[in-house]
């Protein structure tokens, strides 16, 4: 390419060696690689400005980022999931010159800022640098900040992640996750420099995607957690290849359902939006291992430091730091990110098994300290997983007046399945210690979820 940086150096490259092969497949129309770079050039936004993009995964929202990035604009990925309050919020914040949504957001877009882009600009000259792609965090806790990711300068950095899963050029992909967020978006630029056939969905459909994977005999799946759970409801017609995950943890027997099911094609990747990836395991892993989060994939190296900064001994459980060249380049509105000898701290804790895999154990800040005990959510959440009846739970902590913390867990069950509160105390005390036992016990028809999956603690009903 001319200037072979970014998305837009990728589609070019793309364009030119495959024009006629179907670059994306989505809800209403197909688009060949020509086709996807020409409709990216007709975005007509000012070089140097910040735009908005509120979209849902289809054809149109890839040609509005990559033809943003090819202007020398700067495009600000917005999670779908916002209130009106929040996306004015961030619109002020981000400092957006003007927005690209669609329709169905147009009564939460704030007045005053410019939804008019006209697409009917032509390729132009190449602008002194490409955009630079800012992702939002999801903001569970206040406004989501804004993550600078870099610019990866071609191919490299991607190839850390495409070593150890086998994709492959031309490869067909559906990319579930939303592209909006780090992973999805993570899965668009290592679908464009594959040259792959995207398959895309609006709105994620267990139902319809399983389908839609038969159909389009697709090779990939690039999703979050939850998707996974929610497919093992619709056997597939064919085997997958790949099905890599990201953006949460896997439940506790999500890994070994799956691959009994779709082949043993799962990758579960640990990332942020900060650190992009951490570690990958592959299926022998998984096989292995249920919840293993994996290895680092090259040029990534990982620390499990104490409260001092100094490493753990093995096994022993730590927060997790990481290294690689492709942590975001700060928030916006601020130069530096914080580093500790130029470590990332993943606000995770975790720690290493004798073979060298990594588990997340949880995120710090979500720790249940009950009675001067310490429990992780997960670890419990994990144990009733494994209940036959259970289809999902969430396990957070809830103030308490004598324990300081008392645990609180809320269970989905299968259809057609009951279950006592007395039953699921008595597994969990049978398993690990008291101070793990949940003494309030929700029954819900289902839980409250962003849109990469990860539960909602703060929207979870406190009824007891
Ligand atoms: P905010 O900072 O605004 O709350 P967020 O942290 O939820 O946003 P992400 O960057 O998507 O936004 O989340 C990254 C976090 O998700 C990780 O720090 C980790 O806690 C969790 N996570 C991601 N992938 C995995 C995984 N494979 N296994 C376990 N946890 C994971």
């Amino acid at each position: 390419g001319r200037w072979g940086f970014g998305l837009a150096g990728e589609l070019r490259q793309a364009a030119a060696r495959s024009p006629e092969r179907i670059a994306v497949i989505d809800d209403e129309r197909e688009v060949t690689y020509a086709q996807l770079l020409r409709n990216a050039e007709a975005v007509d936004v000012r070089a140097g400005d910040r735009v908005g993009l509120l979209c849902r995964n289809s054809a149109a929202m890839i040609e509005a980022l990559v033809g943003v990035t090819s202007r020398g604009a700067d495009p600000v990925l917005i999670n779908t999931g916002l209130s009106a309050h929040q996306l004015e919020q961030v619109c002020e914040e981000q400092n957006l010159a003007a927005l690209i949504h669609d329709d169905e957001f147009a009564e939460r877009v704030p007045g005053g800022i410019t939804t008019k882009v006209e697409m009917s600009g032509g390729p132009g000259r190449p602008p002194t640098r490409p955009g630079r792609t800012i992702v939002l965090t999801s903001g569970t806790t206040g406004v989501p900040k804004g993550a600078r990711r870099p610019t990866p300068g071609g191919f490299s950095p991607l190839c850390s992640v495409i070593d150890r899963i086998p994709l492959h050029a031309g490869d067909r992909i559906m990319i579930a996750a939303p592209l909006f967020h780090t992973w999805g978006f993570a899965g668009l630029q290592i679908a464009l420099a594959l040259r792959a056939t995207i398959v895309l969905q609006r709105r994620f459909d267990p139902a319809e995607a399983a389908k839609a994977l038969e159909k389009h005999r697709v090779d990939a799946l690039i999703a979050v957690p939850v998707m996974l759970q929610n497919l093992l409801d619709h056997p597939p017609g064919r085997k997958l290849r790949v099905a890599a995950v990201s953006g949460s943890a896997l439940p506790g027997g999500l890994a070994t359902r799956f691959m009994d099911s779709y082949g043993d094609c799962l990758y579960n990747l640990y990332g942020s939006t900060e650190a992009s990836w951490v570690s990958i395991a592959t299926p022998a892993d998984l096989r292995d291992s249920p919840t293993t989060a994996g290895r680092p994939p090259h040029g990534t190296r990982v620390e499990i430091l104490d409260d001092q900064n100094k490493p753990v001994p093995q096994g022993e459980v730590g927060r997790i730091f990481v290294t690689n060249e492709m942590l975001f380049e700060g928030y916006t509105g601020q130069n530096q990110r914080s580093k500790t000898d130029g470590l990332l701290g993943t606000g995770d804790l975790g720690h290493v098994d004798t073979h060298g895999r990594l588990y997340v154990d949880g995120r710090a800040d979500d720790m249940i300290v009950s009675g001067g005990e310490n429990v992780f959510p997960a670890e419990v959440e994990d144990l009733l997983a494994g209940l036959p009846q259970v289809r999902e739970v969430a396990v957070i902590g809830v103030p308490d007046d004598d324990w300081g913390q008392r645990l609180a867990a809320y269970l989905v069950l299968r259809d057609g399945e009951t279950l006592s509160e007395d039953v699921v105390r008595e597994h969990v005390r049978r398993h690990r210690a008291r101070f793990c036992v949940p003494r309030d016990v929700v029954f819900l028809t289902g839980l409250p979820r962003n849109a990469t999956g990860k539960v909602l603690a703060r929207d979870l009903p406190r009824n007891a």
